[in-house]
């Protein structure tokens, strides 16, 4: 039987774009690898009686258009409002900002008047800068080097709009992507602890520093989205972020897309430079119209394909797109709440998100440790507990208790022991890495020979994550009993996952949770690679739609629904 199209990945990127297709009336099929669907986007009982978002943990970006044409709360979905951010600080006092705008005033005033008074100016700007972006999130990246006048249309289109803007909106667009996330704070606050809570957003999913060029961006990335129409809110989606994936997965269903789980794919098959359908791990070949990927750009074209099949310089562009996965994750289940110091008791700062950012230097020796190989010995952690929004997910009277972590660099440092093989002590460029010609010696365009395909010094970077991952773990556990000292006392049970677990379980290559960093050279017209930003690829016939495309990660559907869109107009 031949399928209108395959959509390989069950994550919600991949479910959105069949959903989208299987609503046109395509005749749809999604291949998910892993026993469940959801991708990053996933609920499971890793504990008996405790249900983790083992990976994304809160929702805010999900663009409101999917969920009303997919009338996803009908398939269950329910977002909770997940109100403010707590910081703890190591002199005993704390920052707590809320959804109640005058209760945050107060809160910051407590630390700096004028930065109580610039929080109002600060948010009117993000706003600004919110309404500028939102309109291209839902668009299709025209092709600069192309002369197709509708994308010379859409481009005029964002300069007119750019141009309608106040001239201080302009310059706060061009600072934001230019500038790191820390300068950017700087021109509007003087408290530390604000700054460095705020510019956290700014580097989540890049293995760049708060005050790197590019981070400020990032900000507002995490800054353009809405729960019921409230602008910038997170809000946890009740029964944990698989909840959402399965919602899109019962729409798509409910349209006539087929699922299967537990369907890995291991080739995309083409004919004369057309895909042809896929075939699985099993040995089964799948025909199909077209092929959709949801998957990045490593696994779909480096190791799906034969790269000679592509032209030279498309596969160079997908081997410099930089994954650089910098972020780790411990999920918790805990026995009773966690007390902090410098607010003690079960109150409800602990049902928002809990920050351990206490200063701008803290978050930038965290990446300073991460630059030279190492996890940070004081890492950023963002923490959510949904069980007190969400009874749902633990037994009563126990938590779910989420640590999202920065830094975990991929390519982690060889701790020395005492026996180590050299082998373990040599951290020089895998073989892959040292053995490739330098660029001015490469033949140009379909001439080369193929590259090596393999993902770049696998083999030691497999070592050092698992036996390091206890250490990692502790250190994050250390860290919040800085804070919050009954911590370990609470613990039932841990799960650490690294950036070679996010690689290994979820299929993100390096461990990047946005299947590729979100910096400037990574964006809009150049997402995942420059000239191939529109959800095509040099393969007739196949397509990508998942987060390493426009507009990026998240859990916000924008990249299924935009490729879809664009096949539909094919
Ligand atoms: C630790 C972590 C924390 C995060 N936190 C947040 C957050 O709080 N909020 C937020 O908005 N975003 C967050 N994100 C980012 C967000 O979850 C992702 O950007 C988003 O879920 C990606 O969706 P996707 O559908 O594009 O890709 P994926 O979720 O990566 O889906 C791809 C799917 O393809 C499948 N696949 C891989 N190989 C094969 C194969 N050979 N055959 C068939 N299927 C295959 C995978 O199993 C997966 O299901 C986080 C991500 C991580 C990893």
């Amino acid at each position: 039987m031949k399928y209108d199209a395959i959509v390989i990945g069950g994550g919600h990127n991949g479910l959105t774009c069949a959903a989208y297709l299987a609503r046109a009336g395509r005749r749809v099929l999604v291949l998910e690898r892993r026993h469940v669907l959801g991708g990053a986007a996933v609920t499971e009982e890793i504990h008996p009686g405790f249900k983790f978002s083992v990976a994304s943990y809160v929702v805010s970006l999900l663009r409101p258009e999917i969920i009303r044409d997919l009338d996803l709360p009908r398939h269950g979905m329910e977002l909770l409002p997940l109100d403010g951010t707590f910081t703890p600080m190591p002199n005993g006092d704390h920052l707590w900002r809320v959804n109640d705008h005058e209760k945050t005033r107060r809160a910051i005033a407590r630390h700096s008047r004028l930065d109580a008074e610039a929080y109002d100016e600060y948010g009117r700007a993000m706003v600004e800068m919110g309404r500028f972006a939102k309109p291209i999130l839902s668009m299709t990246p025209p092709d600069p080097t192309s002369l197709d006048p509708r994308g010379l249309l859409e481009l005029l289109s964002i300069g007119r709009r750019f141009r309608g803007m106040r001239a201080q909106d302009r310059l706060n667009q061009v600072q934001l992507l230019t500038m790191g996330a820390v300068d950017f704070l700087d021109q509007w606050f003087e408290t530390d602890v604000l700054k460095a809570t705020m510019s956290a957003s700014g580097i989540i999913g890049t293995f760049l520093g708060v005050r790197s060029p590019g981070t400020a961006y990032v900000l507002l990335h995490h800054y353009m989205g809405e729960i019921d129409g409230s602008f910038r809110s997170w809000g946890l989606s009740r029964g944990g972020t698989g909840a959402v994936s399965n919602a899109i997965a019962a729409a798509a269903r409910g349209f006539g897309a087929e699922i299967r789980t537990q369907a890995p794919v291991a080739r995309i098959v083409t004919k004369n430079g057309r895909a042809t359908g896929v075939a699985l791990e099993n040995g089964d070949e799948l025909d199909a119209d077209i092929v959709v990927s949801s998957v990045d750009p490593r696994h779909t074209f480096l190791h799906w394909m034969d790269e000679k099949e592509l032209p030279g310089d498309f596969v160079e562009g997908v081997r410099r797109y930089k994954f650089r996965g910098s972020s780790g994750k411990v999920n918790l289940a805990l026995d009773g709440l966690p007390s902090f110091t410098s607010l003690p008791g079960a109150g409800p700062h602990l049902r928002g998100a809990i920050s351990i950012s206490p200063s701008v230097e803290y978050m930038e020796r965290a990446y300073d440790e991460a630059k030279y190989g190492r996890f940070s010995r004081r890492p950023y952690i963002d923490i959510v507990i949904p069980s007190l929004t969400d009874p749902s997910v633990a037994p009563p009277g126990k938590h779910v208790m989420s640590c999202f972590v920065q830094y975990a660099p991929y390519d982690l440092r060889p701790e020395r022991r005492d026996g180590d093989s050299p082998e373990h002590r040599d951290f020089s460029p895998g073989p892959e890495r040292r053995d490739r010609p330098e660029r001015r010696d490469r033949p140009e365009r379909r001439d080369r020979p193929a590259l090596r395909t393999e993902v770049p010094a696998l083999r030691s970077v497999t070592h050092e994550w698992d036996r390091q991952r206890e250490a990692f773990g502790d250190t994050v556990i250390d860290t919040i009993a800085e804070h919050a000292p009954n911590i370990r006392d609470l613990i039932l049970h841990r799960q650490v996952l690294t950036p070679l677990d996010m690689e290994r379980d979820f299929g993100l290559s390096e461990g990047n949770i946005f299947q590729g960093e979100l910096t400037l050279e990574q964006l809009f017209f150049l997402r995942p690679v420059p000239g191939w930003a529109q959800y095509t690829t040099p393969i007739r016939g196949l397509y990508m739609c998942g987060s390493a495309t426009h507009p990026g990660g998240g859990i916000m559907g924008a990249p299924g629904k935009n490729a879809a869109e664009k096949i539909l107009r094919r």
